[in-house]
């Protein structure tokens, strides 16, 4: 096997060879001064993804050969990017940095900027060439519609970035008009009236180019509030079990640059994932959720299974004999649910309207959480709910927090959520943090290893960004340690 080969010849000088590149692991040097002579012509060839096409995946990645934890997969700069369409934040124009204050602005369009001097500003590459077209189409600052108005330019450019945007899906067929996407491109449409005047196709560039967004733009941290497109990182498949994790840091040309890499063992010719949803959200509501804004119908191992790998992250409390009433068919939204301990059944829109109905009141007690009103409403769930159901996780994660150290309910609640946690996200890719908070609160309870629970705490937050809440507790739970 390739994996295995420990030498070589080295391409440059046909000597034996030894020293592995440590991208693609198939490429042997003699010397470092050999590779990087070479580098230049291995490179598009040192890559361990493939691209591989079907009719329900379209454009996809499979491993092309075995990874392990950590190995890199892609690291490259967005396409473009910019603040997320539905933002109503004041991002910096030219760098992307949330504006502090509301009345700093770039001299000359007057859009939201950090500071007059932000380098970004002036840069021709960053705002330079943007500015001067949004003060030609008199358009009026509104951060929502930059990352449009900057495609636009792509676009008009036939630059090369358009060539390799174009290639992504953008699902033009389910946005058609009639639908709130096509509503929303003409709402953007009619604010760029006078800048989209001189391009008459720019309408339907519109549509194609929000669908390109909603279908394929990565939230970015840093900075915090934009999204970016990245030419092969967005060709990532969606699964609730991702086998990747992406991070973000500024590049040289101060964007957002991404870095892949794996997350777990992965095999040769495996497919390469990501999670375009919230790991804590419950089947119907991910599936819904993808649906909506992906157009992708999930079928993977955790969506298939109606108690979610056993978490009961959806489900429901039998009120005549307190047994648990699951989807028939997890797959399919209209499918019946049922007691798994009498014949009771319920239909799809009965469990809509129960479920919406909680979670109304829990939205309503948590938006002024207090310790006793938590008590009393995780009691009044978990008679209606399993235990380990979304909504009574939500509650405990907040409730753990404001409970005192010798409470009894206390490691039970955590144990509870670290648990869930740890199916759904063994290795902390969505939810470090969420339960790194819980692994710090159990810690202080009376009887628990707090050593052990405060490192596995910081492990799970060795890859949060720079100046995030996650790295705000790492440095905590550092200095406790
Ligand atoms: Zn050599
Ligand atoms: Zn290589
Ligand atoms: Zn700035
Ligand atoms: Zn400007
Ligand atoms: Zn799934
Ligand atoms: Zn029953």
């Amino acid at each position: 096997m390739m994996e295995s080969q420990t030498e070589g010849v080295c391409p440059v000088c046909r000597e034996r060879a030894t020293l592995k590149c440590s991208g693609c692991k198939q490429q042997f040097y003699c010397n470092k001064d050999h590779q990087r002579e070479d580098w230049p012509r291995h490179r598009p060839a040192c890559k361990v993804w493939e691209i591989h096409e079907n009719p329900d995946l379209g454009r996809h990645l499979l491993a092309s050969r075995d990874l392990s934890p950590g190995d890199l997969i892609v690291s490259q700069s967005p396409l473009v990017w910019g603040p997320a369409l539905h933002t109503d934040q004041r991002v910096c124009v030219g760098c992307g940095k949330q504006c502090v204050s509301t009345s700093t602005r770039c001299n000359i369009c007057l859009w939201p900027a950090c500071r007059p001097d932000c380098p970004g500003l002036i840069d021709k590459n960053r705002h330079g060439l943007e500015c001067l077209l949004l003060v030609r189409g008199k358009v009026v600052p509104r951060c929502d519609v930059l990352l449009v108005v900057r495609m636009l330019i792509l676009w008009r450019k036939k630059s090369k970035q358009w060539a390799a945007l174009e290639k992504l899906q953008s699902h033009d067929d389910s946005r058609g008009p009639g639908t709130t996407a096509y509503e929303e491109a003409m709402s953007i449409c009619q604010h760029l009236e006078r800048f989209l005047l001189e391009n008459p196709a720019g309408k339907d560039i519109v549509c194609k180019i929000c669908g390109l967004i909603d279908v394929n733009a990565l939230e970015t941290m840093p900075p915090e509030g934009s999204v970016a497109i990245y030419e092969t990182a967005c060709l990532l498949e969606h699964s609730c079990l991702a086998n990747t994790r992406h991070s973000f840091a500024i590049d040289s040309k101060g964007r957002p640059r991404i870095t892949v890499t794996a997350l777990c063992p992965i095999k040769k010719g495996d497919h390469l994932s990501t999670m375009y949803t919230h790991a804590l959200w419950a089947t119907i509501a991910r599936r819904a959720h993808l649906l909506e804004t992906k157009y992708f119908s999930c079928r993977c191992e955790r969506c298939v299974d109606p108690t979610e790998l056993g978490t009961h992250l959806g489900t429901l409390k039998c009120p005549h004999d307190n047994g648990f009433i699951l989807p028939e068919d997890p797959l399919d939204f209209e499918s019946e649910w049922k007691c798994d301990s009498c014949p009771g059944i319920l239909t799809a829109s009965e469990v809509a309207q129960f479920t919406g109905k909680l979670e109304e009141d829990v939205d309503e007690v948590m938006s002024h959480a207090k310790k006793d009103t938590l008590v009393d409403l995780l009691s009044r769930l978990t008679a209606l709910l399993h235990p380990g159901h979304q909504q009574c996780i939500t509650v405990s994660h907040s409730l753990v927090q404001l409970l005192p150290a010798n409470d009894q309910k206390k490691p039970e609640l955590c144990k509870r959520i670290i648990e869930t946690t740890r199916t759904l996200d063994p290795n902390g890719a969505r939810l470090a943090l969420y339960t790194a908070v819980v692994l710090r609160e159990l810690s202080t309870c009376p009887g628990e290893d707090e050593k052990r629970l405060l490192s596995e705490a910081l492990n799970l937050l060795q890859f949060e960004p720079p100046n995030s809440s996650g790295e705000k507790l790492r440095n905590l739970i550092e200095a406790e340690l």
